[in-house]
């Protein structure tokens, strides 16, 4: 078991086709490796209804890894069938665990419209009707023909969902619940109820949809041999069927996962993990949005509360914790991007604490050229460098001023040169005297970033006075 896992999310959003993204997973498997990433998270690999211009959440055929030539094309954005499974190869070989993005709320690009009764719902309060039911026409049909049964006969129709947005009969967008069917009460409760999000809505009180999934699910890891997953829109989910199916899974072996659970309120959070039984781990939300909030406050955000009401807090072993990723950038759905000048310290926020396992986001380690977000490679390479070599031994905060904030660790005798004080201001710079404990006592420091030039001597008794500049991060560590 390696200490100190870094995960990394392998894609944003303005990759293009022409990336070929699991051609560049193969190429680079090895410096990740090397570099300190010890899981990736590649993007949902199945055909979407935009075929090769899909991101891949709009979901068309969870068995199409880029083998059929199906919605305008063989591949998918990132590549074939056989380039995928070469690139989860290539970071096996590596010793890097691979997590799988899935999509089961809904799916996109059915081959054909069906008639059916469905009530219209205000779109606010999903517990409400707006009309009686009446006949719509409803993209809820899927036959693969192409694929022709391979790896599965299973066909999808207007049983296998609870409603849908589009009426094609009279070309009316709207949230339509199909008559006989009921919004599953274990989702959010946004617009009174968070079931439906987009497309043909999954129904999990379905036995054929449960039996299928699992069937699919199974599949799925057997054929590509994946390590884990990553779950999109859980919030939209029954929670009891997440939990069931990655319970059934994870007899096929010792699944990692992660689920993403879009909303920045602890409670909410609380209650997916109370219904799932502790056993999936989410994304730290609320997290970004402190984050967030702090990188737009011109130092006005008070950093001895950075990590209040965030899972990595009061969950610490369920925290998957994250700056930025593919929906909070520029231009996507959850856009909350965090600015340039605060990314270091929420960097370091997240690559140098104890607690929660970090999730490096693609756009910022490469940079993302279509909105001339600069790489900052070398950066994270840096403080991943630091999680690898000196973060070990006791952690202890100082987080006790409304500016400058600091915490230590305080080094092991495994590893010789461990141990390291991290200092941050998201206003004007400044020192602290910290206590580094016994092991760093009586040595000289200096800052890993070189943000900081000086050196600060710690005393016999391990005191020292740590400094940062303005809105800025230094990571002092032993000479
Ligand atoms: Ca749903
Ligand atoms: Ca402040």
């Amino acid at each position: 078991m390696k200490e100190n896992r870094i995960l990394m999310q392998y894609f944003e959003w303005y990759l293009k086709p022409e990336d070929k993204l699991w051609q560049q997973v193969s190429r680079e498997a090895k410096n990740l490796s090397e570099t300190g990433i010890t899981d990736i998270w590649l993007p949902p690999a199945y055909k979407g209804a935009g075929g090769k211009y899909d991101a891949g959440y709009s979901a068309y055929d969870l068995y199409d890894l880029g083998e059929f030539n199906q919605k305008g094309s063989i591949e998918t954005k990132y590549g074939t069938k056989d380039e995928y499974l070469q690139a989860i190869n290539d970071l096996h070989e590596n010793s890097i665990d691979v997590y799988a993005d899935i999509v089961l709320n809904h799916k996109i690009g059915a081959d054909e419209a069906e008639y059916v009764l469905a009530s219209e719902e205000e779109s606010q309060n999903r517990n409400k009707d707006k009309t009686l039911p009446k006949k719509i026409k409803a993209w809820t049909k899927y036959n693969f023909t192409v694929r022709n049964n391979k790896y599965s006969d299973f066909k999808w129709n207007y049983n296998h969902f609870n409603g849908t947005d589009w009426d094609e009969s009279g070309r009316k967008n709207g949230i339509f619940r199909f008559s006989g069917k009921h919004w599953d009460q274990n989702v959010d409760q946004e617009n009174g109820n968070y079931d439906y999000l987009m497309g043909a809505d999954i129904d999990f009180n379905n036995s054929e949809v449960v039996e299928e999934l699992q069937k699919w699910g199974k599949w799925y890891i057997n054929f590509t041999g994946v390590d884990g997953f990553r779950l999109d829109a859980v919030k939209h989910i029954k929670s009891t069927f997440m939990a069931n199916w990655i319970k059934t899974m994870r007899e096929i072996k010792p699944l990692k996962c992660v689920g993403e659970y879009w909303n920045r309120d602890m409670e909410a959070l609380k209650w997916y993990i109370y219904k799932t039984n502790s056993t999936i781990p989410l994304f730290d939300v609320p997290l970004h949005y402190n984050l967030y909030e702090a990188s737009n406050s011109n130092g006005n955000f008070d950093m001895s509360k950075i990590l209040d009401n965030t899972l990595v807090k009061q969950y610490p072993e369920l925290a998957v914790t994250f700056v930025d990723n593919h929906d909070t950038e520029p231009g996507q759905a959850l856009f909350s991007w965090i600015q340039d000048w605060f990314k270091p310290l929420a960097y370091a926020l997240i690559l140098l604490r104890k607690e929660g396992l970090p999730c490096i986001f693609y756009g910022d380690y490469y940079g993302i050229p279509s909105h001339n977000i600069n790489s900052m490679k070398e950066t994270i390479d840096k403080m991943i460098a630091v999680r690898k070599n000196y973060a070990y031994g006791e952690q202890i905060d100082y987080f006790d001023n409304y500016n400058i904030i600091s915490w230590v660790r305080t080094g092991d005798d495994i590893h010789p040169m461990s141990g390291f004080v991290v200092i941050m201001s998201d206003g004007p710079g400044g020192g602290k005297t910290i206590n580094v404990g016994s092991k760093l006592a009586n040595k000289v420091f200096y800052d890993y970033t070189g943000n900081v030039k000086e050196t600060v001597y710690v005393d016999q008794e391990g005191n020292g006075i740590f400094y940062c500049n303005g809105g800025s991060v230094s990571i002092w560590v032993k000479k």
